[in-house]
């Protein structure tokens, strides 16, 4: 039986399962889907970690259940997914958009590095709407939508894996429509620019700290600066950039987009 929900908005009696929920993209887009209505399953590694976000919601009236899961494993994809129609009843959304950063180029990138990045980027993508598929097609309707980058695009300097990773998400979200269209089903790539959010300060950091750096904030933060102004927007991303494209491809005001990988980035691949 659906959750009831007595909210009003764009995600009104939505029931939303977002991965990476406990930080950056995936917890803003949760809090402003929540405050459209949703009702929100908010998936992270550690369930102590997203439930600081479930709380948020929670708090201010609305939705909400934290769940600890690795979407790199079907074991954990399928109990999140289960836990999430026990809680509410059903799946009309999953963003799946927990990710981890990808450094290396083709000739020094280790292949256990390589691994875990394609299994978390690219298989991690397939499994949070895999066992939430069964669920939508048996209802005729579903919404998925799939963080890739526009490093899945472009080419961009010491990111081999990880724009390994993400061009397989876009071509996955387009295989996903052929298949699934038919049977109710949208699915949308998100391509955002640089946002500093952890992944991103993250790289930075580690960027100068390898370089020998004795100021690494600064130097990371010029980086970050420097980084900027390839931005014809003028300035990087911001979380709320992204979370307002989602919540719009969650919602059914785009009801005819589907199969499209969709940049957010200060237009930064038109440059
Ligand atoms: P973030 O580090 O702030 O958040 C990512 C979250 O995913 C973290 O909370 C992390 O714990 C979680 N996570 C990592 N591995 C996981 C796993 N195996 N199972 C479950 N959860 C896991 O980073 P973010 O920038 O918010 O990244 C979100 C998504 O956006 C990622 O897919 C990333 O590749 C993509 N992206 C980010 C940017 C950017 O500039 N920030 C640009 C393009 C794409």
């Amino acid at each position: 039986m659906k959750a009831q929900q007595t909210a009003n908005g764009r995600l009104a009696d939505k029931v939303v399962l977002i991965t990476g929920a406990g930080s950056g993209l995936g917890q803003a887009s949760a809090l402003r889907f929540a405050e459209e209505g949703a009702l929100v399953a908010c998936v992270d590694l550690s369930e102590s970690t997203v439930a600081v976000t479930a709380d948020k919601i929670i708090g201010a009236g609305g939705q909400a259940i934290a769940l600890g899961a690795d979407v790199s494993s079907a074991k954990d994809a399928e109990r999140m997914t289960a836990a999430t129609i026990k809680a509410f009843g059903q799946v009309d959304v999953v963003f799946a958009n927990a990710g981890i950063g990808g450094p290396g180029n083709a000739m020094d990138l280790e292949e256990d590095v390589w691994d875990r990045v394609i299994d978390v980027d690219l298989k991690g993508v397939w499994l949070s709407s895999k066992f939430a598929l069964r669920n939508m097609v048996a209802r005729g309707s579903g919404t998925i939508l799939n963080t890739a980058s526009i490093g899945g695009l472009v080419g961009v300097r010491g990111i081999f894996p990880y724009a390994a990773a993400k061009g397989g998400v876009i071509a996955m979200t387009k295989q996903l429509v052929v298949d699934f269209g038919p049977k109710g089903i949208r699915a949308n790539a998100i391509c955002p620019g640089t946002v500093p959010t952890p992944l991103v300060t993250d790289t930075y950091v580690a960027r100068v700290k390898a370089a020998g750096s004795t100021n690494i904030e600064a130097d990371a933060q010029a980086g970050l600066d420097e980084m900027a102004k390839k931005y014809p927007a003028g300035r990087l991303g911001r979380v709320e950039d992204v979370a307002a494209l989602a919540l719009f491809l969650a919602s059914d005001e785009s009801s005819w987009i589907t199969g499209q990988a969709i940049n957010v980035d200060g237009g930064y691949t038109a440059a």
